[in-house]
């Protein structure tokens, strides 16, 4: 049998590279599309230069989209790419609904055009249930997004699922309503990562080339961490369990929407908890500043999801718990940062 072919966008983020791990040893052939600003410095995906091919272009660019599936012609599509941060979707709302819902579109129509067989698995997120009142969250649970990020993934989200009801010409499309994972390759203007490497930075005495935050800022100043409120709740998972969930999705005979979640949640309290224990500092509260620009102006959750439809029709469940996640992530921002 001829090996299955795998087409990635966001192929240079976090959960673009663990699936491209994970496609490879499987024995896929992957590619990935690239914009041109990234080519100096591949970052996530730098050890898998030589397994993979890469193509340049950009969610807005429709041709280039098309000519990446046309040159490649993959079995499956991935569409991971997009503007991911939900706070700094308020300070760019069009481009992200550019990027972020009428990119992953483009992405659609022109698979429908180029390779109308292909299984496409879409990118959505828990943040589309926004403030939502019901704990926890299933795949029949009211969306209502509480920001421009989630906006546009709603938006991707529905035209994936009118694209799979086409009674003309049906695309299998499958979205994975993910709940948020982290990895020790989250960005690091999200806040799991922010406060691992502000940890680590504060437990090695970091005084230079701290990274910056979403301000420009260093992560630590005078020994502190700006953080907004932390009183808001996620259910947090680990990266590398959930692409193997996005595999299995289009495995599946027919194409649907998934939970892929931890079935807990947990405050960001918890998290600076979590973070500060891995390092012997129990007084975590004394390393962290509040300040408002963190704070959305419009905020998500409570968020839990509830996985059971991925563990019955996959097979797929969560392996790692957030205690182990951020002492991992932390662990490996100590060696980053000494
Ligand atoms: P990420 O690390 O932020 O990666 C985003 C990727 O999108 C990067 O490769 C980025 O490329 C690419 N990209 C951004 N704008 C683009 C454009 N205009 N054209 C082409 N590529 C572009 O995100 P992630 O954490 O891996 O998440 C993967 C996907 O899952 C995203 O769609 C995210 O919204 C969604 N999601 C994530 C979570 C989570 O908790 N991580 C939860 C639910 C859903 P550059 O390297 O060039 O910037």
């Amino acid at each position: 049998m001829a090996s299955k072919k795998a087409f990635i966008t966001g192929i240079t983020g976090q959960d673009g590279s663990y699936l491209t791990e994970f496609l490879l040893e499987k024995g896929y052939e992957v590619a990935g599309l690239i914009r041109r600003n990234v080519a100096g410095d591949l970052g996530n995906i730098k050890h898998l230069r030589d397994e993979i091919q890469l193509f340049y272009g950009d969610l807005q660019s429709p041709e280039s989209v098309a000519q990446a599936l046309y040159d490649f012609k993959p079995n499956e599509i991935y569409n991971l790419a997009a503007q991911s941060s939900p706070l700094a979707s308020f300070k760019d709302k069009i481009g992200t609904m550019m990027i972020t819902g009428v990119g992953a579109v483009q992405v659609f129509e022109r698979a429908k055009d180029i390779v109308p067989e292909a299984k496409i698995y879409q990118a959505s997120t828990s943040e589309m249930f926004g403030e939502t009142k019901e704990v926890p969250q299933t795949e029949q649970t009211r969306m209502i997004a509480a920001n421009p990020y989630a906006a546009a993934k709603l938006y991707a989200h529905q035209m994936a699922s009118i694209a799979r009801r086409d009674k003309k010409k049906p695309q299998f499309i499958c979205c994975g309503i993910l709940f948020n994972h982290e990895s020790p390759r989250r960005g690091i203007n999200f806040i799991t990562r922010k406060v691992s490497v502000g940890v680590a930075c504060i437990k090695n005495g970091k005084k230079d080339k701290i990274p910056l935050n979403e301000a420009g800022e260093p992560i630590v100043q005078n020994g502190k961490i700006k953080l907004g409120w932390l009183g808001f709740k996620r259910d947090w998972g680990y990266s590398k369990d959930y692409v193997e969930g996005m595999w299995l999705m289009l495995q599946a005979d027919q194409a649907d929407d998934y939970i892929l979640s931890t079935n807990k949640t947990w405050t960001g309290e918890d998290l600076c908890r979590e973070a500060f224990a891995t390092v012997g500092i129990d007084n975590w509260q004394d390393y962290i500043e509040t300040d408002d620009r963190f704070v959305p102006p419009v905020e998500t959750g409570p968020l839990m999801g509830d996985y059971t439809k991925a563990k019955t029709k996959l097979g797929w469940e969560p392996k790692t718990s957030f205690p182990e996640l951020i002492k991992m992530m932390v662990t490996s921002d100590l060696a980053k940062f000494s």
